[in-house]
């Protein structure tokens, strides 16, 4: 009887699982139109802005926003950050930034220094500089980098909206997009830490006001040009856009206009003025405005189509090597099972291949001390049999095996960011999230994902990680990596109490980390509905407030009916239904970029079960 009654439960939960997917799918249509983001050869982000028309300034605003009138902007690259004072320094200019900090926005910086910047920068990248340095006139066919005329300026900030904001018309919401009056302090931040607009650009409603190519005139718009305009032949005033850490918010809409005559590069300009570099026409795909005729409809179709979603598979033989003792549950057989399924299934010649890539000491040291690392290729090469407990049994070639794990991981981030692939697997061992900066545990040598997540940062510049973490065990050194670090907000769901005995509600993060620490523990007995009741209830909210760059899976189907070590009900389907919220987590923050990392499951069928409704939906 009671067999029966699960039975049920589980078809309804099936029911319910399907019924849940549909509005997911639909959902991600809004990602289709999240432009692309390129890094430029100086380590720059840019996102490429689609062409398209717009209605350029606001029937409600200040007189200098009227008359409201159409405008075709074409395709062109704009920086996802306003410049920061770092930036500024690599090329010998003076820093004349009030509020000293390399990650901050530089500011008091007069245009001539802006437009010198941008020449700067394009020589450095072997472009052609914009700007005649005597005249100041600018060159719109050369292709280097310049400042963006007010039309571009106002047309990026609004991403196809035609509110007040980029986000609507609500100014309540303002304070998590902008750094202004009302929330800065009176100071800069450091660019980024706000919400991006629709577009993925940050601080175009705050921080500091930016500087635009064009000359300043309240009148303009009632002669403005339908294509491309450029401002007025001269005037005394340069325009200023976008508001700043010391602006009221009606200072803040897409459409607010202000002006500065700060030419003299003799005097700073104010400390709430910086600016952003555009580059042009070469890079526009549609120099040809298509006929004006409808609104925001015009835009969707000028955005890049969404790609087919490509899946990333990372393996390798060497997995194979790390030997644990006789009878182990973590033993090379759970590869063995995932790769035989995903062959039988007919998936495996879907994915695209990708081999781990040498790892430097770097990236181990980001995360593990240096005396760690060395005792770790030392025991296992000594034949030690275990390192620092009977808990992780090694053989010589699991060091190998471990770095190659590692490699696996930055492999698969590397073919992400350069969209290679749009999400990736990684069918590694040994698993990571146990494994401590100085210290083995539980089957872990190396902790992967924390290695992964640093590599994210430093070689691709991404700020926000989101970790998921559904391992049926809490994933404790991976909350310890990152337990202080707001830029990593870890989430964990797993049985309690339970190995390896952390992971409970109260463990939220420290110091500036509090609140990036989310451990849901769940009891033994949990099935596939709290799961996802989790992750609607209290994943999906807290992911979309922190608004991740980039999203990491501790993929452990240790949760499993079957499995040999946990005591949960979770099924395939159910591991489908958790991958469907994390991709749609993604691609509504970060375009799908995804890379999912295996960690427990230790029931060969159960996992393989698993794994392929995992990737299953991965290649959706
Ligand atoms: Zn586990």
């Amino acid at each position: 009887m009671a067999q029966w009654s699960e039975k049920l439960m589980i078809k309804a939960v099936c029911l319910l699982l399907v019924l849940a997917i549909v509005p997911g799918c639909r959902r991600t249509k809004d990602t289709a139109s999240m432009p692309e983001v390129i890094k430029t050869k100086t380590g720059i982000e840019m996102v490429k802005i689609p062409g398209g028309w717009f209605d350029m300034g606001s029937k409600n605003g200040s007189p200098d926003e009227t008359p409201v009138h159409r405008v075709w902007i074409s395709s062109f690259w704009m920086d996802r950050f306003e410049v920061i004072q770092e930036q500024f320094k690599k090329y010998q200019l003076p820093d004349p930034s009030h509020f000293k900090n390399p990650k901050h926005p530089l500011e008091q910086i007069n245009w001539t220094d802006a437009a010198l910047y941008c020449n700067d920068r394009s020589r450095a990248e072997g472009l052609e500089p914009c700007y005649d340095e005597e005249t100041w006139q600018c060159s719109f066919q050369a292709n280097g980098y310049r400042l963006p005329t007010e039309a571009e300026w106002e047309y990026a900030c609004r991403a196809g909206t035609g509110t007040k904001f980029s986000f609507g018309n609500n100014v309540r919401k303002l304070k998590t997009y902008a750094w202004f009056l009302e929330n800065s302090s009176g100071k800069t931040h450091p660019v980024g830490q706000k919400k991006p607009n629709p577009w993925g650009l940050y601080d175009m409603h705050g921080n500091v006001s930016e500087w635009c190519n064009d000359f300043y005139s309240e009148n303009y718009y009632k002669d403005s040009k339908e294509k491309n305009p450029k401002g007025p032949a001269e005037a005394q005033e340069r325009v200023l856009r976008g508001g700043a850490w010391n602006s009221s918010a009606g200072s803040c809409r897409s459409s607010y206009r202000t002006s500065d005559p700060s030419i003299d590069d003799t005097c700073l300009a104010s400390d709430a003025i910086g600016f952003r570099c555009v580059r042009g026409t070469p890079l526009g795909d549609n120099p040809n405005a298509p006929p004006n005729t409808s609104t925001g409809e015009d835009m969707t179709k000028e955005n890049p189509s969404k790609k087919a979603s490509k899946t990333g598979f990372v393996y390798d033989d060497i997995y194979l090597e790390h030997k644990t003792t006789e009878g182990h549950p973590e033993a090379p057989q759970r590869l063995v099972a995932i790769v035989d399924r995903l062959k039988t299934k007919g998936l495996y010649s879907q994915l695209f291949k990708l081999s781990p890539k040498p790892v430097s000491s770097e990236w181990l040291t980001a995360v593990h001390t240096p005396e760690y690392v060395e005792r770790a290729k030392e025991s296992c090469e000594e034949g030690a049999g275990y390192l620092d407990s009977m808990d992780v049994p090694i053989s010589p070639k699991s060091y190998k095996a471990a770095l190659a794990a590692v490699g696996g991981v930055l492999c698969a981030i590397d073919a992400v960011m350069e969209k290679k692939v749009t999400n990736a697997f990684c069918a590694i061992r040994p698993p990571g999230h146990h494994a401590l900066k100085d210290m083995a545990k539980g089957f872990c040598i190396f902790n992967n994902l924390a290695i992964g997540t640093r590599y994210v940062q430093k070689k691709h510049g991404l700020l926000k990680i989101l970790i998921v973490d559904w391992d049926v065990h809490h994933g404790n050194g991976t909350q310890a990596a990152f337990y202080n670090d707001p830029s990593v907000l870890y989430f964990s769901v797993h049985q309690y109490p339970f190995y390896p005995g952390t992971g409970s509600e109260i463990e939220k993060g420290g110091g500036q980390g509090l609140n990036y620490n989310i451990n849901v523990p769940l009891p033994a007995g949990s099935g596939d509905a709290d799961y996802v009741r989790v992750f609607k209830e209290k994943l999906e909210p807290a992911a979309r407030d922190f608004s991740p760059d980039f999203v990491l899976i501790s993929a452990g189907f240790d949760a499993h009916k079957d499995d040999l070590l946990g005591s949960m009900k979770v099924t395939a389907q159910g591991f489908a239904e958790l991958t469907q919220i994390v991709k749609v987590i993604a691609e509504k923050c970060c375009e799908g970029h995804l890379v999912s990392i295996l960690e427990g499951g230790y029931h060969p069928d159960g996992l393989a079960d698993s794994v392929e409704a995992h990737i299953q939906v991965l290649m959706r």
